[in-house]
């Protein structure tokens, strides 16, 4: 067993000095670092337990009528807060189709953004082929069950996923991740956030070492009328999506104004669809017009050898997605 120490931050400043030390890690819900923990795929030494923090667990409005979702902000409370299901029912829908309803009582929404690849070898440390525990160790999904796998933008280095349901959302409203750090505070557009895994699959974000999340902010809402959340998994509840779709239209009568596409399930960050989105502007939502959209979202995909599925389906999930939203469907 491991030996650990465990400390509760007061404020964001003593959080950052505890996490200059080496093998420090915060800790928000726990519902995921402790599971990796448990299971010998992480080691801290030190755990910083940042859900004490005063000023990080509300929900405000902005200035210019977006909103900031403060990191320690629980799932269910964000997902259930009465702003967020009138102004952003997208990232309500995508949070309340994640885990379950006693792990979104607990996860944050830092943690959420942080949380690892659902990736089975990755969490077997079992198996030592692993790039993204291990580096240069090799990848043992490659050659080995890659259903839930990447479609787009792997590398051979590592084919794994991204799990979150929430950032596909968040990637879809082009929100943007604030963060405090040694070097002060700075902020990330969402689409920069997570990285796709080239050679280094080890770093999931582009965080940087020893920076904390402190919110999460939504631009002023403008698809509240025409968004869907549509996830496609293999049993109906708590489980991770095959491929989700996050679809945020902007409609002038049955034209399309304009549209944000991002998908889920598909690669090592959330997607987003932009081919896709630009052949939607100014057009009707007919059959056609959405197949053709939807096709071009996986143009260039490379399957494993389990998952050639995810391209028809991801698809068919973007045209549903986009005829619900747009109340077609
Ligand atoms: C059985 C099960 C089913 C699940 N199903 C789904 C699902 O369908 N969809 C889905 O989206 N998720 C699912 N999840 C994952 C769940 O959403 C995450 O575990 C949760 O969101 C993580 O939040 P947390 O606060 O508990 O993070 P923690 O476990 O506390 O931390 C996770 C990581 O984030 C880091 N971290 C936490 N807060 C911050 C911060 N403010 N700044 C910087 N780093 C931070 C930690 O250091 C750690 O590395 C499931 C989990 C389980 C156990
Ligand atoms: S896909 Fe990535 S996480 Fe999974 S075994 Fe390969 S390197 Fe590890």
């Amino acid at each position: 067993m491991d030996a650990i120490s465990y400390q509760r931050a007061p404020d964001i400043g003593a959080a950052l000095a505890a996490a200059s030390q080496p093998g420090t890690m915060f800790i928000g819900g726990g519902t995921n670092l402790l599971d990796l923990m448990k299971g010998g795929v992480m080691r801290p030494m030190r755990l910083v337990d940042i859900t004490h923090i005063d000023g990080l667990n509300g929900i405000t409005a902005l200035p210019d009528g977006g909103l900031r979702l403060g990191a320690l902000v629980r799932n269910s409370d964000a997902a259930n807060h009465a702003w967020v299901r009138e102004r952003y029912p997208l990232l309500s829908q995508a949070l309340l189709a994640g885990a379950s309803a006693q792990l979104r009582n607990m996860a944050t929404v830092g943690g959420n953004l942080m949380q690892r690849t659902r990736c089975a070898y990755f969490y077997d440390t079992g198996f030592p082929q692993c790039n993204k525990r291990s580096p240069g160790s090799g990848c043992a999904a490659i050659d080995g069950n890659n259903r839930m796998h990447a479609i787009l933008g792997a590398s051979r280095q590592c084919i794994a996923t991204n799990p979150s349901d929430m950032s596909v959302a968040l990637a879809a409203l082009d929100a943007v991740v604030r963060v405090a750090g040694p070097n002060g505070e700075r902020t990330i557009p969402f689409a920069e956030f997570h990285r796709l895994p080239g050679d280094r699959p080890e770093l999931d974000t582009t965080l940087h070492a020893g920076e904390l999340i402190t919110s999460v902010d939504l631009p002023p809402p403008l698809f509240a009328a025409h968004s869907k959340y549509l996830k496609v998994r293999d049993r109906a509840s708590y489980a991770f999506a095959l491929v989700s779709v996050a679809a945020a239209l902007q409609m002038d009568g049955n034209t399309v104004k304009s549209a944000r596409i991002a998908l889920g399930g598909v690669a090592h960050k959330p997607w987003r669809a932009n081919a896709t989105e630009r052949a939607l502007v100014g057009q009707s939502l007919d059959k056609a017009t959405l197949q053709n959209a939807a096709a071009l979202a996986v143009q260039g995909a490379q399957p494993q050898r389990d998952n050639a599925f995810k391209i028809v389906l991801a698809q068919r999930a973007i045209v549903r997605a986009v005829q619900q939203a747009g109340g077609v469907a």
